[in-house]
């Protein structure tokens, strides 16, 4: 059975392929957008080996800079990302642009900007690839010798991973290891969440608990609770003694690549039974399948069939059921029927908690100072939150140095900013006026009394740490004031808060409420 839908994998990968290249092209193969294409497939390839975490610690801001005779130039934002770019996938890039391109012969990690404007446009916004899929239960980062050298036709954004071919003993090889139940971290956000995926996982497809139905924003957790499930239910079944018992883990995308190619090498029977023989469905990112409705179709039976032969079905999508439009009303009204539960945006407590959880699990000390920080600034997501304490303890082990705040600052300068909240000038001058009991209007005015001057001064100082303004911009706010008063302004406050404690911990307040 595996035999035929691996013909049928194939099949599709290289139909693809055909369809998104650029055809028309004339096949210079270091022509821009030959380049772009070379280089939007090695980096599927790079997220597929070294999986999505690792990639967006150290791999998603490397840009395509340009080509000299047989030299790729490859860009990073900071050195420290050049450095360990450099030391850890140098050979590995290497090996993906000969592999890509023969007239490659040496790749050049250096620090700058980015991509010049020819080939940042046919690399898309982004240039990034996309995988709904964690991979790689072999150990991050080295890629399977079956993996290599297939990464032929992979249009941009497409999750090439899906496409392998993967008999049923495997299934649960897209499942990675490292998210177990133990790992999960729970919190009020999650709570109710978790507690379903629990009790789905130590009572299989029982009444009220099936489908289980997860949802939430990206980088909540769905992806793991659902590998959790899965772990949980094998090891059971193991140290029972039972038979083993099989998981049909698959991304929704994959589900309908599969489908699809199983339709194309006529092995559609093969492929319904080999899914309704599962002990356990659960398909990934659900709302991938809006509007594709044959591939709906197909689901919503196989759906039916392992609800009425009493197996488990565990679904996640990033909405809830009712508000998945698009999806076909039965199949909404089917996913519906057992247990809905939503995981929230996180807090900070829990941001806290998890950070807390990895930094021990990484066996690295982290102060707590750094955590707070971090759980203070990353709020997106758990997913970038782990990616930046990643990036710290890798820093650590590399130099052999303690995490302080200040290599945090330094080490995760480039995310940091990112997401630094986007403060306006104005919400600086009102914090400061309302703090120092002064009126709004006198951070504009052109009086010079003290009571109104200092603070002026130290909103001007907040303005310059605290906004991506220059001195200019910023004079032209405070009453059309000259850049050299601002600068003289950020140079006095920082001379006082040098000098004056009492000072200096007022100014840091305002500015934690600021970040706040
Ligand atoms: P989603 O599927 O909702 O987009 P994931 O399950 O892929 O998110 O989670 C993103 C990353 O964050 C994973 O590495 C996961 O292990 C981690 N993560 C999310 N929530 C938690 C949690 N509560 N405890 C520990 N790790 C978490
Ligand atoms: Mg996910």
């Amino acid at each position: 059975m595996g035999g035929s839908m691996g013909s049928g994998v194939e099949l599709i990968e290289l139909g693809l392929g055909e369809r998104d290249m650029p055809t028309t092209t004339p096949p210079d193969p270091t022509g821009p957008a030959q380049l772009a294409a070379q280089w939007a497939r090695i980096r599927g390839r790079l997220l597929q080996e070294v999986g999505e975490v690792e990639y967006r610690t150290w791999l998603r801001q490397m840009m395509l800079a340009g080509v000299d005779g047989d030299e790729i130039a490859l860009h990073l934002p900071t050195r420290f990302l050049r450095d360990w770019v450099r030391e850890h996938y140098a050979d590995r890039l290497s090996a993906l642009w000969q592999a890509e391109n023969p007239a490659i012969r040496r790749v050049d990690i250096r620090v700058g900007g980015g991509a010049p404007s020819g080939l940042a446009e046919s690399l898309g916004p982004s240039g990034e690839p996309h995988m709904s899929t964690p991979h790689s239960s072999n150990g991050r980062g080295m890629p399977r010798a079956d993996e290599r050298g297939d990464s032929r036709g992979e249009p941009k954004g497409e999750p090439k991973a899906e496409y392998r071919n993967e008999p049923r003993a495997e299934l649960t090889t897209g499942l990675d290891p490292r998210f177990t139940f133990d790992a999960f971290v729970v919190g009020k956000p999650n709570e109710f969440a978790h507690a379903c995926a629990r009790r789905v996982a130590e009572q299989p497809a029982s009444q009220g608990f099936n489908p289980l139905f997860l949802y939430g924003g990206v980088g909540l957790g769905k992806t793991h609770l659902m590998h959790a499930i899965a772990w949980e239910m094998v090891t059971r079944s193991s140290s029972a003694g039972g038979p083993p018992i099989t998981v049909a883990y698959m991304s929704a995308e994959r589900f309908m690549y599969r489908f699809i190619a199983a339709i194309r090498s006529q092995a559609t029977i093969e492929f319904k039974d080999q899914l309704r023989s599962a002990d356990v469905l659960m398909i990934d990112d659900l709302q991938f399948l809006i509007g594709k409705d044959n591939t709906q179709e197909e689901f919503f039976h196989t759906f039916n069939a392992l609800v009425e032969a009493g197996k488990q079905i565990v679904v996640s999508a990033d909405v809830s059921p009712s508000d998945l439009e698009g999806l076909e009303a039965r199949l909404r009204t089917r996913l519906s029927h057992g247990m809905v539960a939503d995981l929230h945006s996180t807090t900070y407590e829990l941001r806290l908690s998890i950070l807390e959880a990895k930094a021990i699990r990484a066996g690295v000390s982290v102060p707590p100072k750094v955590l707070e920080f971090l759980a203070h600034k990353i709020t997106s997501n758990v997913r970038e939150l782990e990616g930046a304490l990643n990036r710290l303890v890798a820093h650590a082990n590399l130099f052999n140095r303690q995490v302080t705040l200040e290599a945090t600052h330094e080490v995760l300068h480039d995310i940091l900013k990112a997401h630094d909240r986007r403060l306006t000038i104005e919400e600086i001058q009102r914090k400061v006026a309302e703090y120092y009991n002064i009126r709004l209007t006198d951070m504009s005015s052109p009086r010079r009394a003290r009571a109104v001057a200092r603070p002026r001064q130290i909103a001007m100082w907040l303005a310059k740490q605290l906004t991506q303004r220059s001195l200019p911009e910023i004079g032209r706010k405070f009453g059309n004031r000259d850049h050299t008063t601002v600068m003289h302004a950020v140079t006095r406050i920082g001379e006082l808060m040098a000098r004056d404690a009492a000072f200096a911990e007022d100014v840091e307040l305002l500015r934690r409420m600021l970040q706040s």
